[in-house]
């Protein structure tokens, strides 16, 4: 979060009065840096994940100066489209357009594959201010003459590597070349392959360029650790783990803010002084938790992804994943809150069968499998993931014997039981394995 206010910003009174509805205070970064190019009318290359509030930065400009012009719709057309790869996103978009526009009278559809087109069809009949689309309905309703472009004078395509990705590119490009050729236009993407870098070339004129890079983290500092548990479970893991004092000053992060409430109490209840923090809270609330938290008042701090952003707490000795984030991007952004400033750290990640499949993205994005630890020192039993069986837990004893570890597990030289300590001992039984030493797992020698 920034210090700044989004009226700071240029950012219009009814706009601010259905961001503070949110309890939005400051604009994220990726907000600071976007929302006055844009009020100027300018192209924009933003760099950037979900997460970061990227929706908020493109969106709040777009109704401010569709409000702003006032201009009559003209039947089956609209005047600002936005692209996105996936109906989720697709639908989360039109929210949150909805949400942040509820003051105005902008009139909007939302246009996806999979349902009838009749509906689509019929939201487009009189035109809009705003339509959120898919590229492959899009084109289709194009080619059908029931959408025309030919007024659309602001494009945004988000996420746009992920469009790429899933076999995008010839219908995007067709339906910019559907485009009025004076528009504004702005491009958002996670990452910056070559092929993006082509498309911003070709579709933007002079873009300011933002970038909200997650900080440089020394992934490789941090030992990286993953504890497979049954979902019902991980509350009582969390508590055996910080019965060890070496995990002095710890961020816990939840997936949502109700789960970063919860997480919170139980913490207070068994007497570990804790504060959440998430976008539900003030900003007066969210200054004491971080206070309370750099001066030990709080021995943990609950947070969900948006509101750890910015969050520069040093000394940080374990950054515990209660839940996977499902953007990958995430759990780096998450672990590098340890290991600042050239430091080593330690990340426990909890992954219950549920989040198995988030597991694989992460060690996909980072290259490198989570070193898994037994958790039978702490649970009394260790939830055992088949080589090749990712999704299909078994029992330790049943079906196999133990694969992960056991009792002598090589990853884990003497520490298997505490995670205080030297934090790069699971790296050293990672390099240990690379020496040719017999495998405790699959996921641990991949890790060689
Ligand atoms: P996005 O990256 O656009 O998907 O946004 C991620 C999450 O952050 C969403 O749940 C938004 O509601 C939330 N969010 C966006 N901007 C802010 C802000 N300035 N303050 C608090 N929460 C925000």
């Amino acid at each position: 979060m920034t210090n700044t206010t989004f009226a700071d910003l240029g950012v219009a009174e009814p706009l601010c009065r259905a961001l503070a509805a949110q309890n939005y205070v400051n604009p994220t970064p990726i907000q600071a840096q976007s929302i006055p190019a844009l009020l100027e009318g300018r192209d924009l290359l933003g760099l950037a994940q979900t997460g970061t509030g990227k929706t908020a930065a493109f969106a709040l400009p777009i109704l401010q100066q569709l409000a702003a012009t006032n201009e009559k719709r003209e039947p089956k057309c609209a005047r600002a489209l936005i692209l996105a790869p996936t109906r989720e996103l697709a639908l989360q978009i039109s929210k949150s357009f909805e949400t942040y526009g509820k003051h105005y009278k902008l009139r909007q559809a939302v246009i996806f594959g999979g349902v009838n087109q009749f509906r689509q069809v019929r939201s487009m009949a009189g035109g809009v201010d705003i339509l959120v689309a898919t590229p492959g309905r899009l084109l289709d309703l194009m080619n059908q003459k029931h959408i025309e472009l030919r007024r659309t004078s602001i494009l945004v395509l988000d996420e746009a590597d992920r469009m790429l990705d899933m076999g995008f590119v010839r219908d995007v490009k067709k339906i910019i070349a559907a485009l009025p050729r004076k528009r504004q236009s702005l491009l958002f993407s996670a990452t910056m392959p070559k092929s993006i870098e082509h498309l911003a070339a070709e579709i933007l004129t002079d873009p300011a360029r933002v970038e909200v890079t997650p900080e440089v983290v020394t992934v490789d500092k941090i030992d990286q650790r993953v504890m497979h548990v049954d979902g019902k479970r991980k509350r009582e893991l969390l508590a055996k783990l910080l019965d060890d004092t070496d995990l002095s000053r710890v961020i816990v992060f939840t997936r949502t803010k109700h789960c970063a409430n919860r997480v919170s109490e139980q913490l207070d209840k068994s007497g570990v002084p804790s504060e959440a923090i998430h976008g539900n809270k003030s900003q007066g609330a969210r200054q004491r938790a971080l206070d309370n938290f750099r001066n030990g008042k709080a021995r943990v701090l609950v947070a969900t992804d948006i509101a750890a952003r910015g969050i520069d707490v040093t000394g940080i000795t374990h950054v515990i994943n209660y839940e996977l984030p499902n953007e990958p991007e995430s759990y780096v952004h998450r672990i590098g809150r340890t290991a600042r400033a050239g430091k080593s750290g330690i990340a426990v990640s909890f992954c219950d069968n549920a989040e198995r499949a988030h597991l694989k993205s992460i060690e996909k994005l980072t290259k490198r499998p989570l070193t898994v630890v037994d958790t039978t020192e702490w649970l009394g039993e260790q939830i055992v993931v088949p080589a090749g069986e990712p999704v299909a837990p078994k029992r330790n004893g049943r079906g196999g014997g133990p694969r992960n570890g056991g009792g002598g597990n090589r990853n884990q030289p003497g520490k298997q039981r505490r995670f205080g300590g030297k934090p790069n001992a699971g790296n050293r039984g990672q390099r240990n394995a690379k020496k040719g030493e017999q495998p405790q797992s699959r996921r641990q020698s991949a890790g060689a």
